[in-house]
Parts: C-alpha cells; structure tokens; sequence
C-alpha cells in the first residue's frame, strides 16, 4: 500500500467528519464484518428525559403536573422528595441519567409558586443542597451525602440513585417498588431507584430517544454485509425496544461496564472481525479491545482517546462512511 492514497483516504475521512489516528488504521477498517454499537449516547440521544416518579403504595402521580386529587398530597410530597435529593446527588455525576434527573428538580424547583417547590419550609433555597462523599459506581449508580441548608438533617442522609440490585446488595429494601420498575423496564424505559435509611423511596423512570439517523445508521452497515450487534448496560427491556425500533436482531443486554470487554471478546473468539462504536467512560476498554474501535465525536475524552476513529459529529452513518472509505481507498491502492 502507498503511503499517499492512505493518506489521501484519511483526508477525504476528515471531510467527512471522520478522524483516523493514522493511516493503517484504514487497513483494519476494512476487514471488519461485526459491528457492536452501544446504546445510551450511540443510536440514543444520550439525552434522557424523566418521565415518572412512582412511590410505594401505589400513590404514583405524574411528575409534569402536580398531584391530580387531594389525596394524592402525600405522594406528591413524597415524590418531590425523592427527586430533590436524587437530583442533589446526580448533580455530582456525568451519566444521561443523572442530567434527566437534575433537569426535571430544576425544572420542578423553579416553576413552584406554591408548594414552595424550589423554597424549604423556612424560606431557604433548595439549590443550596449541599453533597459530600460523592461516588460513582460504573454501570451501577451513584451515592453521596446530602446536607440540606434548612432542615435540621445535622450530619446529611446518605442517599444512593441506581439499579435495585445494587441498592439491594447495600442493604436496601426495595420490596415496595419493584412491580412498578419491573412494569417502567418492560415498556422500554430505563428506570432507577433513589433510596436513602434502607428503604427505597421512589422508582425515577426515564426515557431517552433515538437519533433520527440510527435507523438509516444500521440501514448502511447491513448495506455494507455488516452484523449489527447492540451492546449495553441498560435493561434487556429498553434494549430491545430501541433494538426493534433501529433494525437490529443480536442484542446483548445488562452489561456491566467491566464485562462489554468480555463480550466484544466473545465475539472475535467466534471468528468475527469486531468494530465497536461507543461514547462513554464505561466504553473505553471495549473500543480498545475491538479490532477497531470508534468512539463518537460527542461522547467522552475517555472514549476518544480510546478509539482508533472519532465520528466528530456523533452522527452513526459516519461509521458505515467510514468502512466504505476503507474499502474504496484499499481497493485504488492494490
Ligand atoms: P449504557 O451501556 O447504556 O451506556 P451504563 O453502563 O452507563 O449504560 O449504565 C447502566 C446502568 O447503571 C443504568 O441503566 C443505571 O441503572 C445505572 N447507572 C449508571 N450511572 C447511573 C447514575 N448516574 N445514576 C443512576 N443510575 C446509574
Ligand atoms: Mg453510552
């Protein structure tokens, strides 16, 4: 191969807002027949929106308006509760989840005129929620201690905002809201707990939409005699609605981040030649281990460092561009 056409391949790839760490990279490009993509920032928009609040005891009232019935306070309470301190953790965090979460309190908090949405019972400002001891646990959730500026919390509530399991595994009690989570995954959605003193409070259900060129996206590769397989640590339920939605049949569901490696091994084991497209920190080491890794433009440094091309726009029709490239360019060189 002639260092020039390579290199003329990797500018026409930067046209097409491709970037390619060099130009061999090309030559592996080209061999790939498997192509694993990521879920949550990937073929979704990464931006999630919530859309239910669910409480124990069947008091679940939606959160776009306020309580439906005057019986129903209690819930709406409740709900305003659980948000406020999950949304005081997620501040802290990075995941699409937790930008749904604190978008929606922020929302809640600043369209309150009575119910003193964004103000304490003393007149103090809620956004003055103070977090410390903050964790993220990868493909699980987050923690933090919360200390409020006017209520008599003394040393804060440890507050934790993930998957039941996880919560279970810290002594949890979930009992009271697995129907309605269970129910929230099966319609597609993505759903976590917020829980604080070991007892779950509420079920925070969030939705995230497609990109509107993911469908064409896994149109182009298929095109190319490419197998699409989607890859993620979401919940087989909205793995496989957006599965069906863009046109893909090999779903592999409930990964944590630790075990995408192993998957993506897997699948060479098989005799595949394995491309991965994903945006997050829980990606980085499946990009690396893929025999090409590609990491979107607007995902995380981790993620791009990691890979081997960017697709700058985050648009996923740039990793079909990308293969077709390979293989045009190669075949002028031979
Ligand atoms: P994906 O592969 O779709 O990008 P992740 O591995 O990032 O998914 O996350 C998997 C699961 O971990 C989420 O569906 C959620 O249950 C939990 N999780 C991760 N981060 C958070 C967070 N900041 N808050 C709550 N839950 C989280
Ligand atoms: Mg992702």
């Amino acid at each position: 191969a002639t260092p020039t056409a390579l290199l003329v391949g990797t500018g026409r790839g930067a046209q097409l807002g491709i970037l390619i760490k060099g130009p061999e990279i090309l030559e592996r490009t080209r061999r790939v027949d498997t192509v694993v993509l990521d879920k949550t920032g990937t073929i979704t928009q990464g931006r999630m929106a919530l859309t239910d609040v669910l409480v124990p005891a069947s008091t679940e009232v939606g959160t776009a308006e306020g309580s439906t019935t005057g019986a129903a306070t209690t819930a709406d309470d409740q709900q305003r509760e659980a948000l406020r301190f999950a949304a005081a953790v997620e501040r802290q965090a990075e995941h699409p989840i937790g930008a749904a979460v604190v978008a929606a309190w922020d929302e809640l908090a600043a369209a309150g005129p009575r119910g003193a949405a964004g103000v304490g019972e003393d007149g103090v400002q809620i956004g003055s929620d103070e977090v410390y001891d903050f964790s993220a646990v990868a493909g699980r959730g987050v923690v933090g201690v919360v200390r409020t500026a006017h209520s008599g919390l003394g040393l804060g509530r440890r507050v934790l905002v993930g998957r039941p399991t996880w919560l279970a595994e810290q002594g949890v009690d979930t009992a009271a809201l697995t129907t309605g989570f269970e129910a929230a995954e099966r319609d597609g959605a993505t759903a976590v707990m917020v829980a604080w003193d070991g007892r779950a409070r509420a079920t925070l259900v969030v939705r995230d939409p497609l990109k509107d060129t993911s469908r064409e996206a896994v149109d182009d590769l298929r095109a190319l005699g490419l197998r699409p397989v989607l890859l993620t640590g979401d919940n087989p339920g909205a793995a496989h609605a957006v599965a069906r939605e863009v046109g893909i049949d090999e779903v592999i569901a409930q990964v944590l981040p630790e075990d995408k490696v192993e998957a993506v091994r897997r699948l060479q084991s098989e005799g595949r030649q394995v491309a991965m497209v994903g945006d997050g920190v829980n990606d980085a080491a499946a990009l690396a281990t893929a025999d090409l890794g590609l990491a979107m433009g607007t995902g995380t440094d981790v993620a791009i460092e990691a890979a081997d091309l960017t697709l700058v726009r985050g648009d996923l029709r740039s990793a079909a561009q990308a293969i077709r490239l390979s293989r045009r360019t190669l075949r002028v060189i031979q």
